[in-house]
């Protein structure tokens, strides 16, 4: 058969061109596409439920504490972290 990158006269069961190394048949397996967007959002839904987390742990401690609303302070922050982690990663999901 004949390379059909270069022409040259190659044996039939080559599977590379010995001139200029091109392959005589396709490749069987194509490179699998990478599942960008899921892969994406499992480590943003950890943090978002660790810092969820976070705030209902926060919330349980500012009840007994002596000065609850810097407690209450620090679990709306961690509440408002993790809001923001969820729109930010749905607006770029979205995006692609
Ligand atoms: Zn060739």
């Amino acid at each position: 058969m004949q390379c059909r990158s270069c022409g040259t006269e190659i044996a039939d069961k080559a599977i590379v061109c010995y001139r200029c190394g091109a392959g005589t048949t396709d490749p069987v397996r194509r490179p699998a596409p990478i599942a960008r967007h899921r892969s994406s959002l499992v480590p943003a839904f950890i943090a978002m439920l660790a810092l969820i987390a976070g705030a209902l742990y926060l919330g349980q401690v500012s009840e007994t504490t002596a000065n609850p609303e810097q407690w209450r302070m620090a679990a709306g922050g961690l509440l408002a972290a993790a809001i923001f982690v969820l729109v930010v990663r749905l607006i770029q999901r979205r995006r692609r």
